[in-house]
């Protein structure tokens, strides 16, 4: 069955499943045990980090391993806010981040943190002008991430870092889109921490990581035994956390030729679904992720497309799977400047790098006849052609 939604879920990579399974059967030592079982699991632990560290360039950091990129999130934006809480209390977070960073940034708000969101344009991608603008003495934290795993537009870390140059304030990066999909390097993009995820690399669910630059301090958000540097108490997750880094080096090996491929088919959807008349694409047109198509269709509901579209085994999603739940447009489209209606019209396909030219075909094959048929169920199609 064609599957569209990478984004939401990705398969694990046999490889992957392979190095992870004897930390299930045979070394299942506690890495803060001192015995030999023990030693052995913090010696996989600490090969796991070095192989993350080394996909992201990160030799000037560390990792700290999370359940996921939530918390990965959660740990940057509050844990450095409340350790950074007596250098000022002023913070500035992307409109178009995910929810794991605006409700955290949210929660700051209640704490007495001053928190300004960054708006963006028609094409998702943040205003550095705004950024400039408001940075201030008592700015502790911008947060924006590297690209966006909606509509998949790049955002401009490179000149956010470059305008943040002579500020004291920290810069956080999301990169769960990005990471495996284009270059992430910790060093270029002069990031303080970095959101990883390892799923979204063909790694297990359930771990994440968060790249924290070499002197930069957080405050914990999980308090017990202080693992992790103190940082993220909790037994490590040894077997997930072994899989993530097995993850990363295939991903450093293999990212560029997965990610032209995925282009490819990104680009050949883009083309033919553009055919269909009154759609548009979201997101930007040329700076965005090699595996993202963002189309909205005017009269139509993106979920009556993504029902159509199952019912011929196709799985594709409407927007962020993460607020799907609440039946609220996406805060990512609303942003960018779109009606409601036009915001509830769209379809998102995330490619992966199992994606093949079959899967394209049937796609093409299948859409423009969902889209005509739910036109023609459609009141405001109707009122339109009279
Ligand atoms: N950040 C971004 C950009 C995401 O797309 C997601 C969801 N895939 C998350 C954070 C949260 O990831 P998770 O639900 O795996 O914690």
């Amino acid at each position: 069955m064609p599957y569209f939604d990478y984004a939401s879920g990705s398969p694990v990579d046999e490889r992957v499943i392979e190095a992870m399974l004897p930390y299930m059967k045979q070394h299942y030592g506690n890495p803060s045990s001192v015995h030999s079982y023990g030693f052995e699991a913090r010696k996989a632990v600490e090969e796991a980090r070095e192989k993350v560290l080394s996909l992201v360039n990160g030799k000037n950091g560390d990792i700290i391993f999370t359940s996921g990129a939530t918390e990965a999130n959660n740990l940057a934006v509050i844990g450095y806010a409340l350790r950074n809480a007596r250098r000022g209390k002023h913070v500035m977070v992307s409109a178009v981040e995910h929810m794991s960073v605006i409700n955290p940034a949210k929660f700051l708000q209640k704490q007495g943190f001053e928190v300004e969101f960054i708006p963006v344009n028609k094409y998702g991608e943040v205003d550095i002008g705004f950024i400039e603008e408001r940075l201030r003495d008592d700015t502790i934290l911008v947060s924006v991430q590297h690209a966006n795993n909606e509509i998949g537009t790049i955002q401009p870390i490179v000149e956010i870092s470059k305008v943040m140059e002579n500020a004291d304030a920290a810069l956080h990066v999301d990169a769960t889109a990005s990471l495996g999909k284009i270059e992430v390097d910790t060093e270029s993009l002069k990031v303080d921490m970095m959101t990883l995820s390892s799923n979204d690399i063909h790694g297990p669910r359930g771990v994440g990581g968060l790249f924290v630059k070499e002197g930069v301090r957080l405050q914990p958000i999980i308090l017990g035994g202080g693992q992790e540097r103190g940082l993220r108490s909790g037994t490590e997750n040894v077997a997930a956390i072994v899989g993530f880094g097995v993850a990363a080096e295939i991903a450093k090996k293999e990212w560029k030729g997965d990610a032209e491929k995925m282009e490819r088919l990104r680009d050949r959807i883009i083309e033919n679904v553009l055919k269909i008349e009154e759609s548009y694409l979201n997101g930007h047109p040329k700076k965005r992720l090699p595996n993202n198509v963002n189309v909205r269709f005017s009269y139509i509901e993106g979920e009556s497309i993504i029902l159509s579209l199952d019912m011929e085994g196709i799985q594709a999603s409407t927007g962020s799977a993460c607020s799907s739940k609440t039946l609220q447009p996406s805060h990512v489209l609303i942003a960018c400047g779109l009606k409601h209606e036009e915001a509830h019209g769209s379809l998102l396909l995330t490619l992966g790098k199992y994606n093949t030219d079959e899967d394209v075909d049937k796609l093409l094959n299948v859409l423009p006849g969902v889209v005509e048929r739910l036109r023609m169920m459609s009141p405001l199609y109707k009122a339109k052609r009279g």
